[in-house]
Formats: structure tokens, sequence, C-alpha cells
């Protein structure tokens, strides 16, 4: 055994960030290292954070789970994208759908095509970009299906994520973790006891008395950010500026047929109102800026939108978009809500603990604790935050909506970081979609939040005219007519759920 490999990991926290990263590490490691996962009942966790991104179906496969009793345990259902309503004005809807529009032809991206036939037809409003994708056809249809192994044809896949009961999903884990050998200790962290010289934290304490030492400390406490802030100072970057919401109220309400494989985001006077459909529920809350509305409105209209009957009280939550100076710092890696926080607007939080564990197992550092990989580390998360935070903007600022004080905001004081602004310049004077490695959110993303959100192009790759304007015609309509039979092969997903994972038969 290498004398300066770490071998104690202490996880503070169990929600979905502790018990991910307890489930992932133990996975990996194995017998490398021992973990040991404290956690407070009395204190418990955020408990919303229901929706996710195709990316995780790599953290289930680092599992090695069985997607079926994933779903079933956790009564979840299947996702497809995100329908945004009256976003770029009001009475607008549209999806950002997980997977390409379109079949990309001789190289080029399909939109470019998509884009020529437009601008030849003068076209303009209600843009039928989504024709041409499976996924948003399958969604507004109510239908899915697992990608077959060949996929669909010409059209390729259908990414899916998951919509889950929080709760359950950190139940779920903890039962792998603790098969894995991951010691549990229930009690509340009261004393976070610093070393010599350098001031890394060598043990907690906890309420009882008991002190749990160790090398590694995964810092999973969610906003308080026990360790990585209240312990070592590390500073948190406010982004509020960008991303003005501040607050957000939650409540869980009775399911209504049919259950639709997306998740809603319906924008509102001074924020928007998800909408996340689970087996047994609907998960619903109002994300919101507390400058534009109070506490006690946003409820009485979070509660007047249900779709069915409340199942519980709303629970308020409050919380400051941004991120830790230092998401790494020391010998305390910060993960979840604990390592910095953006609305749930595209289910990124998750994905970010998700991301993070996989640097932190690519990066993982000997008790030397070498400066190298944790800046590396720290750089590639700032990274891939910046990204998301640019994506998040777009949808505030791309809006012509001037209705209320809180639009108004929007459209006219929102930042805009340079990077956005060439992105959007790009895309206007000729369709053009920059790739960047670090992007979380690839070029089929912006394309349709760009189209769902009203940014017309103006112009398109000269590429696209390489074929003659009868023969493109005819090629869209049968890229059209491809998906509009693929999506009528495809079961209803509630059917799918009822025959695969259904938890009601659990
Ligand atoms: C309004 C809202 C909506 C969201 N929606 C989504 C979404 O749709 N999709 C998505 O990907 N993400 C979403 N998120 C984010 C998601 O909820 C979190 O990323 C995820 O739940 C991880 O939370 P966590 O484990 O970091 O924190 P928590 O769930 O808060 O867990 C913290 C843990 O630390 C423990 N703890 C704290 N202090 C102590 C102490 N002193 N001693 C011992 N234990 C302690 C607690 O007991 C708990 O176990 C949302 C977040 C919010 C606020």
């Amino acid at each position: 055994m290498n004398p300066s490999a770490i071998r104690d990991v202490v996880i503070v926290g169990g929600g979905t960030a502790g018990w991910m990263a307890a489930a992932g590490l133990a996975r990996v490691f194995g017998e490398l290292i021992r973990i040991t996962l404290v956690e407070s009942e009395e204190i418990g966790t955020v408990g919303v954070g229901e929706a996710t991104i195709p990316q995780i179906q790599l953290y289930n496969r680092l599992l090695g789970i069985d997607e079926d009793a994933f779903v079933k345990a956790t009564n979840g259902s299947f996702k497809l994208g995100i329908v945004f309503n009256d976003w770029g004005a009001i009475g607008d809807r549209y999806i950002h759908a997980f997977g390409e529009p379109g079949v990309p032809l001789g190289g080029l991206p399909f939109h470019h095509y998509w884009l020529r036939d437009r601008l030849a037809r003068g076209e303009r409003g209600r843009p039928d970009l989504w024709d041409y994708s499976l996924n948003a056809e399958a969604a507004f249809a109510g239908r899915f299906a697992r990608t077959p192994q060949s996929g669909f044809g010409p059209l390729g896949e259908m990414p899916y994520a998951f919509h889950f009961d929080a709760h359950l999903y950190a139940r779920f884990l903890r039962a792998y973790a603790e098969r894995l050998g991951v010691r549990r200790v229930e009690g509340k962290v009261v004393d976070v006891t610093p070393g010599e010289p350098d001031g890394r934290v060598v043990s907690i304490r906890l309420e009882r008395g008991e002190v749990v030492e160790g090398e590694l400390f995964v810092d999973c406490s969610g906003f308080r950010g026990l360790l990585i802030e209240g312990a070592l100072k590390t500073g948190y970057e406010d982004w509020s500026e960008y991303l003005p919401a501040d607050r957000a109220v939650a409540v869980p309400c009775a399911s209504v047929e049919p259950l639709t494989p997306y998740t809603q985001a319906s924008a509102d006077a001074a924020g928007w109102r998800w909408r996340i459909p689970l087996q047994h529920r609907t998960g619903n809350g109002y994300v919101f800026c507390s400058r534009f509305i109070s506490e006690d409105e946003a409820t009485a209209v979070l509660l007047s939108r249900l779709d069915g009957e409340a199942l519980a009280d709303p629970r308020p939550l409050r919380f400051l978009t941004g991120k830790r100076r230092r998401i790494w710092n020391k010998n305390v890696v910060s993960l979840g809500l604990a390592s910095g926080f953006m609305e749930p607007l595209e289910s990124t939080s998750i994905h970010l603990v998700q991301s993070c564990l996989d640097k932190l197992i690519q990066y993982f550092p000997d008790k030397g604790f070498a400066d190298a990989p944790r800046d590396r580390f720290n750089a590639e998360a700032d990274a891939e935050y910046v990204a998301i935070r640019d994506f998040l903007v777009l949808h505030y600022t791309a809006t012509t909506r001037d209705d209320t004080p809180f639009w108004r905001h929007c459209k006219d004081a929102l930042p805009r970081t340079e990077t956005l602004k060439a992105r959007i310049d790009l895309w206007r004077t000729g369709g053009r979609l920059p790739v960047d490695e670090r992007d979380l959110f690839k070029p089929n993303s912006w394309l349709q939040v760009l189209v769902g959100q009203g940014i017309e192009a103006e112009g398109c790759s000269p590429l696209a005219g390489r074929i003659e304007d009868a023969k493109l015609s005819a090629w869209l309509g049968d890229v059209r007519r491809l998906v509009a039979q693929t999506r009528d092969r495809l079961p209803g997903h509630a059917d799918f759920i009822a025959r695969t994972c259904s938890s009601a038969a659990a």
C-alpha cells in the first residue's frame, strides 16, 4: 500500500450530494479507502431536486445499477426535455428537447438546412424546428421508449433523463453505498478541528461528543457549507446580479393524467414555476425574486396553478446564486449545495454533483495535497459553472416580455457576459453555434433556446446551399415524416412505466 495514499474519507451530509458521493467513491475505490458519512436526521435534507439531465445515465452506469429498479424505487418517470411556457413572450411555448433535431447531412448540422429553407420562404413567427425532433414530438404526444440498440434508424437516438423523488433517491443510494461498506454515522456536527501547519481539517466533532477523523473531507452539508465555509472561510462569489431569483416555494400535488415525459418551466410575474411529474405525485415550485414579489404572494400564485390537490404545506426555501471561490479548498471538496447553487431552470445541480465527483475521482489527491490537481479541479469546475450561468441568463434576457417590473429588469438590466454576447452574435449573423469542449450545453441546446425565445438568425452556413431548393424541401419533408412515423410507433409514457418499472407493482 502506498504510504502517502489517502485511506480515510469523511463525507458530511446525507442529501442527494452526500449519498451520490458515497456511492460513487465506494464503487470506484472499493477497499482502497474507508468512507464514513455523517448526517443528521434532525437537520434533514433540502428534499427538492427531482429533475435531471441525460448525463445522469453515466453516473448510473458507473454504479452499475439496474435502471428499472432505480425508477421503481424512486417513483420515477422519464424526461425527454423541458417545456418552457411564456418565456420569450406570453403565450409562447417551446421545448428544450434532449437530442438533436433532424439529421446532419454532408457533415453540416441539420439546423443550417432548416434555416436556409426558413429564410428562403421568408418565414417568421412560430418556428417548426421541433417537427424534426423525435424527442420533442414524443414528449408532446406523451410517448416514450428507450432507444433500441440500433437507435431509431437515421434519427439516431432518443436521449432521456429522469424525474424522481429526492428522498427516495437518497435512500436508494444509501442502501447501495452501505452494501459496499460505507459507514453511516448519525449525528449533528458541532465543531470542525483544523490541524497544523496549514489549517487542513483533521476531524469533526458530533454533538454527543464523538470525534470522526479523516484525511479527505467531502462537504455535502447543503447551503450552510459547514466545512468549506464554516471552517475554512473559503468565500462565495455572489452571482445574483446575473440571476436575481433568491427564493423558492415548493409543494407536491396529486398526479393528473397524462403522465407527461417532460419537466415544465412556466415563466410567471416574478420568476418561473416548475412542474415535475412523478408516478405518485407531481412536484411543483415557484422560483422567484423577493425584490419583486412577496413569499405570500408567490405561494398563493403557486397554489392557484396546481393541477391536482396539494399534498403538503408549501415549503419556502432561500438561496444565494453563486459558487464557492474554491470548490476544493485545502483537504475539503464541496459538492452539491455546499459548493454553490444556480436555480434549477435547466436541472443542472445534480449534474454538477456528478461532474465534480467525476473530477474528484480523476484528480484524487494523496496525503501531500499538491496544488496542481486541486487547481486543475477548481479551474474545470469554475468553467462549467460559468458556462451554465451564461446559458441560464440567456433564458431571462432573450425575452420581449415587459409586462412586469421583474421582466423589465431582466430585459434591460441583467448583465450579459462577453461570451454570451459573442454567442448570440454568431447565431444572429449566420446561424453559427460554437462548440466549447467544457460546455455542458451543446449547440443543440443553444439552438432550441435561441429559436424558442425568438432570436432570429439572419443567415446560415453557405454550405447549406449545396442542395437545390426543390431537393431541400423534399428532404425536409422526408425527415418530418420519419419523425412522425417513429413517434407514432412509440408506446405511451404511462404504459411504458406500467410494463417496466411501476412503483405501484413494487
Ligand atoms: C428550489 C430548488 C429546486 C431544485 N431543483 C432541482 C432540480 O430539479 N434538479 C436538480 O438537479 N437540482 C435541483 N436542486 C438542487 C438539488 O436539490 C441539490 O443539488 C441536491 O438536493 C443536493 O443537495 P445537498 O445534498 O447538497 O444538500 P441537502 O439536501 O441540504 O443535504 C445536506 C445534508 O447535510 C446534513 N447536515 C447539514 N448540517 C449538518 C450538521 N451540522 N451535522 C450533520 N449533518 C448536517 C443534512 O442533514 C443533510 O443530510 C434544487 C434546489 C432547490 C433549492
